[in-house]
C-alpha cells in the first residue's frame, strides 16, 4: 500500500492540472471536461439529496432545463413583460432569476413530493421531470422542439467567454465552489440533520431536528445546482432545445451519482467523468465491434448499473480511494470554545412528569390500563414489568410518540399528547431508544452532537460558508463533554457502528444529556450490558440524580433497579400491580407472582 498522501497535497496537484487543462489540451478534450464539469454539479446536487438524504430524484434534468430556458429567454427576448425588463439581456441577471425561480419551483413541487414516502418520491420526481419536458417543448415562447439560438457568451468585466477553453475556468470554478460549499455543509450542525434523514428520522426528530425541513433544504440545494448547470450549458453551446432535459437524462445523472459513490462528494466528479469518457467511447467504439449504428451504449450502461449495484454499493469512488489514499483529517477539539447556556433545572422534589389514568387500546388488546405515575426532579423512577407488560406503550405515551386513548400525561405541567417528538424534545424532555438508533457510520462525537442540535440555530448559509465555526465548536465540545462524563472518550473519533451494544446504550445517554433535559426517559438501558458496564452506567445515573435529573427508567432487570432508584412501580398485563420503596416492591407477592410466574 502507497503511503497516504495530504488531502491537500492532492488537492493542490489537482487544480494545478486543471489549470493548465484548456492551455495544453486539444479542443475536442476541453469541450468533454467541460461536460464532465457540468454534469457533475448536477450529481453533486444527487450526492446530497439521494446518496446521503437518502431521497431519489429521477427528475433533476428538468431542473438543469430550468436554468438554462429561464437565461435563454431573458438574454434573448426582444421583448420581455414590464415587470422582468430589468433582468433582460444580462446573464449574471438571468443566473440570479433562474436560481430564485428554480428554488420556487422547487419549493413548490418538494411541498407536493417531499411527504410521499416508499416508491412514490421517485415516481413523483418522473412525472414532474416529464411534465417539464414536455412544458419545454411545447411553449411557444421556447421556440418549441427547435428550441431557441441567439444566446449570448457570458462576460466577466467585459470580458467575454466565448470559447470552450474560456468558460471551461468558469464551470470548474462553479464545480469547485460547490464542491466545496457541500462539503462545508455535511461537517455541520445542518449536515448531521441531513445525514440523519437516511435510516434515522426517528431519532432525529427525538432530538429536535426538524426532519422535513432538512429533506425540503436537500432538495432546493439540488435543483439549484442543476439550476446553475443549466445557465453554464446555455452559454456555452449559446442554443437551447428540450432534448438535454429529458427523463433519460435525468436517470443518466442519477446514474452518474450511484457510480462515482451516492454518499461522497468527490463521488460526484468521479461518476460523471467516468460515465461521459465511457459514452463518449463506446459510442465510438460499440457500432464498430458490432457493425452496426445504434445506442449500444445504452444497453452497456444498463448492465454495468447492474454489475455496480450488484459488486459496488458504494460506488467507484472507494475503490478510487484505495489507489489514491488521502490521509483522513483528524478533527480537532477547540477546547477554549465557550460552553453553551443551560438551562436551570426544576427545583428538587418538584413533580416534572405526572401521567394520570392512561389508557392505551389497540383493538380489543388494552396495553395500558388506567396507569399513573410521577416524576420529581432529582429522583429516578424505574417501571418495570415482565415481558408484554405495557412499558414500551407506557414510555411512548409519556414520550408523546403514541397518544392514549383516555387520560393523559403533563409534563411540566403542560400536555405531552399531540405536540410531536421535536416539541416536546425542546420542553426538556430527553430519551433513549430500546433498539438502539444510532447513525453507524457517523463518528460517536458527531452523534452525539445530534442531541445537541436544538442548542445551536446556525442553518445552511452559514454552515457553506464556514461562518457557523464558533457554534460548531461549542457543540461539540458540548458533545464531547457528555461524551467523556459517561466514559466514552477513548471512542469520541470511532465510527458509532464498531462500538459493543452496550456502549452504544451508553452514547445514547450521552446524546440524550447533549440536549440539556430536566427529564431523562431511558427504555431498557441496561439490556445488553455487561456486569461492569451496568455498575457504571448505574453509578452515572445516580450522579445525574445528585444535579437534580429526573430519570424515569423502563427495565425488566430487577437486580440493576433494586440498588438503584428511589420509587418502582411494577406493571402487569397494562395495570400497576405494585408501587413503592424497592424494598417493598420486591417483597409484594403480586410482584413475585409476576415475575416468577412470568416468562423472565
Ligand atoms: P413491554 O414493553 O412491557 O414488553 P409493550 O408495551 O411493548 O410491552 O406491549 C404491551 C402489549 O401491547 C403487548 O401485548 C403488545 O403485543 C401490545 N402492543 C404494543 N404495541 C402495539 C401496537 N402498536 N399494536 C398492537 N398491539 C401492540
Ligand atoms: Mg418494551
Amino acid at each position: 500500500m502507497k503511503p497516504a498522501l495530504s488531502a491537500r497535497s492532492v488537492l493542490g496537484s489537482f487544480l494545478a492540472l486543471l489549470l493548465v487543462a484548456p492551455l495544453v489540451m486539444p479542443p475536442f478534450y476541453v469541450t468533454l471536461l467541460n461536460y464532465i464539469g457540468l454534469y457533475a454539479l448536477v450529481a453533486l446536487g444527487l450526492v446530497l439529496l439521494t446518496g446521503v438524504g437518502g431521497l431519489t430524484s429521477f427528475g433533476q434534468a428538468a431542473f438543469v432545463g430550468l436554468g438554462a430556458y429561464t437565461t435563454a429567454v431573458l438574454t434573448t427576448a426582444t421583448e420581455l413583460p414590464a415587470w422582468l425588463a430589468w433582468a433582460g439581456g444580462s446573464p449574471w441577471l438571468a443566473l440570479f432569476v433562474g436560481l430564485a425561480f428554480t428554488a420556487t419551483v422547487a419549493f413548490v413541487l418538494g411541498s407536493l413530493t417531499l411527504r410521499l414516502s416508499g416508491h412514490y418520491l421517485p415516481l413523483g420526481t418522473i412525472a414532474w421531470g416529464i411534465s417539464l419536458y414536455f412544458l419545454f417543448g411545447t411553449l411557444e415562447t421556447l421556440g418549441g422542439h427547435t428550441g431557441l439560438t441567439g444566446i449570448p457568451p457570458i462576460a466577466i468585466f467585459g470580458y467575454e467567454l466565448t470559447d470552450g477553453s474560456q468558460i471551461f475556468y468558469l464551470i470548474w470554478a462553479f464545480l469547485l465552489l460547490a464542491v466545496f460549499t457541500t462539503q462545508n455543509l455535511l461537517d455541520s450542525r445542518e449536515g448531521r440533520a441531513i445525514r440523519a434523514l437516511k435510516g434515522g428520522m426517528v431519532m432525529a426528530e427525538a432530538m429536535g431536528v426538524d426532519t422535513a425541513r432538512a429533506r425540503m433544504v436537500i432538495f432546493v440545494i439540488a435543483a439549484l445546482h442543476a439550476c446553475a448547470s443549466g445557465w453554464l450549458y446555455a452559454h456555452m453551446q449559446r442554443f437551447v432545445n428540450p432534448t438535454p432535459f429529458g427523463l433519460h437524462i435525468g436517470i443518466e445523472y442519477l446514474f452518474m451519482a450511484v457510480v462515482g459513490g451516492a454518499g461522497q462528494v468527490w463521488g460526484a466528479l468521479l461518476g460523471a467523468g467516468v460515465i461521459t469518457i465511457a459514452k463518449q467511447w463506446l459510442q465510438d467504439i460499440l457500432p464498430r465491434i458490432f457493425g452496426q449504428s445504434g445506442n449500444f451504449e445504452v444497453i452497456f450502461f444498463g448492465l454495468m448499473m447492474i454489475i455496480i449495484l450488484q459488486r459496488a454499493r458504494e460506488g467507484l469512488w472507494p475503490l478510487f480511494a484505495r489507489f489514491v489514499p488521502v490521509k483522513a483529517t483528524q478533527r480537532t477539539l477547540d477546547a477554549a470554545a465557550e460552553p453553551l447556556p443551560r438551562k436551570p433545572l426544576p427545583a428538587r422534589g418538584d413533580v416534572i412528569l405526572e401521567a394520570k389514568d392512561v389508557t392505551r387500546k389497540f383493538g380489543g388488546l388494552v396495553a395500558n390500563n388506567a396507569m399513573s405515575l410521577t416524576v420529581k426532579a432529582g429522583e429516578i423512577l424505574a417501571l418495570i414489568g415482565p415481558n408484554g407488560a405495557g412499558k414500551s406503550t407506557m414510555f411512548n405515551q409519556i414520550s408523546g410518540v403514541d397518544t392514549p386513548t383516555s387520560g393523559e400525561v403533563l409534563f411540566l405541567g403542560r400536555p405531552v399528547a399531540g405536540r410531536g417528538s421535536r416539541a416536546i424534545a425542546r420542553m426538556g424532555m430527553s430519551r433513549t431508544f430500546q433498539h438502539v438508533k444510532l447513525l453507524p457510520t457517523m463518528s460517536v462525537l458527531e452523534n452525539v452532537a445530534i442531541g445537541a442540535h436544538m442548542r445551536g440555530d446556525k442553518g445552511v448559509f452559514p454552515a457553506a460558508w464556514r461562518m457557523d465555526r464558533a457554534e460548531e465548536a461549542r457543540l461539540l465540545n458540548e458533545a464531547a463533554r457528555q461524551i467523556e462524563r459517561v466514559g466514552l472518550a477513548e471512542h469520541m473519533f470511532d465510527a458509532a457502528g464498531s462500538l459493543a451494544l452496550g456502549q452504544q446504550r451508553i452514547l445514547e445517554i450521552a446524546r440524550a444529556l447533549a440536549a440539556d433535559p430536566c427529564l431523562l426517559l431511558l427504555d431498557e438501558p441496561a439490556a445488553g450490558l455487561r456486569f461492569k458496564e451496568k455498575q457504571a452506567l448505574a453509578e452515572l445515573l445516580r450522579k445525574l440524580r445528585g444535579e437534580g435529573m429526573g430519570i424515569l427508567l423502563v427495565e425488566h432487570d430487577m437486580d440493576f433497579v433494586m440498588g438503584l432508584v428511589d420509587r418502582v412501580v411494577v406493571m402487569e398485563f397494562g395495570q400497576k400491580i405494585a408501587e413503592g420503596l424497592p424494598e417493598e416492591v420486591q417483597q409484594n407477592p403480586a410482584v413475585l407472582e409476576a415475575y416468577l410466574g412470568g416468562v423472565e
